[in-house]
């Protein structure tokens, strides 16, 4: 992570949107064939060709060592899952974590699915976790501070019971996929670095129906929680304004595809 937080014009917002909301429609693309009997290898290669063929480049592969252009985490997977022969199955839930590189700029989003039957809590924990983002987002506006983000995620979810995974946050995003500052899903309000104009932030609730401990498989990437219960991931990038944050990526293509489903 770079240590001192990146300030962006107008004109690099710009840019940065592009970048986002791309991931936005990649995975609306994903979300077209995601079903039972589909591999995680398919899904990604969907993903993968789309962002290519928008003059774009996937913003995970090789980052770090990433295999793949897509995060995706099914069950008790929180993040970082790798794609391959896995098949998805009825009463999966499925966390697809996208990156974007374009003109410069990454972006980074990521959305759980319910695929097919899913029992009652999960779909309210998914919910949930989408509403805390949303709650979360109202609170990143100039003369906030980042603690007043995670202590909105924490107070709102922690009141179901649920677990806010503590070991991975959200962060500054632009040149850079991960920048200065961190960004908790947990936190003490008007504490933390001060949120001002030209911030871009990825704001990513990572929630579990149980308890928040989480491990790291063999694979040194996939990150699951240690008592086998679900986890949801919703992110959105987001540039810091007065009174209201400029929400950068979309689920609105997401979403649209998911309706037409139904
Ligand atoms: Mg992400
Ligand atoms: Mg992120």
């Amino acid at each position: 992570m770079r240590e001192s937080i990146q300030y962006k014009t107008e004109a690099e917002i710009e840019l940065q949107r592009e970048s986002s909301l791309l991931v936005g429609k990649t995975l609306a693309e994903v979300a077209k064939i995601l079903k039972p009997g589909v591999s995680t290898k398919a899904l990604d290669e969907v993903a993968e060709s789309y962002i290519r063929d928008n003059d774009a480049l996937p913003g995970f592969k090789g980052y770090g060592g990433f295999p793949a252009t897509l995060c995706i985490s099914i069950n008790d997977e929180v993040v970082h899952g790798i794609p391959g022969d896995r098949i998805v199955k009825d009463g999966d839930v499925v966390s697809i974590d996208c990156g974007t590189y374009k003109n410069g700029f990454y972006g980074d989003s990521a959305y759980t699915f319910a695929v097919g039957n899913v029992s009652e809590d999960v779909k309210l924990l998914l919910q949930r976790t989408k509403e805390s983002l949303y709650l979360a987002i109202e609170q990143a506006i100039v003369g906030k501070r980042v603690g007043d983000i995670g202590y909105a995620v924490q107070n709102y979810c922690e009141s179901f019971g649920y677990g806010i995974v503590r070991d991975l946050v959200g962060h500054g995003v632009g040149k850079n996929l991960h920048e200065s500052p961190e960004v908790p899903n947990f936190g003490r309000r008007g504490t933390g670095p001060k949120l001002k104009e030209g911030m871009c932030i990825a704001i990513e609730p990572m929630v579990t129906l149980g308890r928040y401990d989480i491990q790291q498989d063999v694979d040194g990437w996939t990150i699951r929680t240690v008592d086998g219960l679900p986890a949801a991931h919703y992110e959105h990038d987001m540039a810091i304004k007065k009174g209201k944050a400029d929400v950068l990526s979309t689920f609105s293509y997401i979403e649209e595809v998911l309706k037409n489903q139904q």
